[in-house]
């Protein structure tokens, strides 16, 4: 009697060792499925082109924030010509592009230096 007494505990003591081999089994999987790839294979420049991607969008909506700025800008000046002097002057904010380039006015488009029109 005391015998099979001994025994479902020591089932027990089974199953949590099996249940946490397949925890650890599943977290390498995940580990090794998921984890590794990108930091074993070449993928950095994909994340950097990513990155470049953005800064590219972010400046061509800089451009068309700015290209909305000068066509305001002309409803007050009409004879005049938009510089970023004289967008700065009348309190428009003129922002700058990401990666450095600089925004050259031309009528009422705006060209980036590295990104163009
Ligand atoms: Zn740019």
């Amino acid at each position: 009697m005391q015998r099979k007494r001994t025994l479902p505990p020591r089932r027990h003591a089974g199953f949590g060792f099996t249940s946490i081999l397949l925890v650890l089994l599943v977290l390498a999987a995940l580990y090794f499925g998921y984890l590794r790839p990108p930091s074993a294979t070449n993928s950095g420049s994909v994340g950097t082109s990513a990155i470049d991607a953005g800064r590219s969008v972010a400046c061509r909506t800089n451009r068309q924030t700015l290209e909305r700025s000068i066509t305001m800008w002309a409803i007050d000046h009409p004879q005049q010509q938009a510089t970023v002097g004289a967008l700065e002057a009348e309190g428009v904010h003129v922002p700058s592009c990401p990666e450095g380039g600089s925004y050259d006015i031309d009528g009422r488009q705006v060209r980036c230096s590295l990104h163009g029109p």
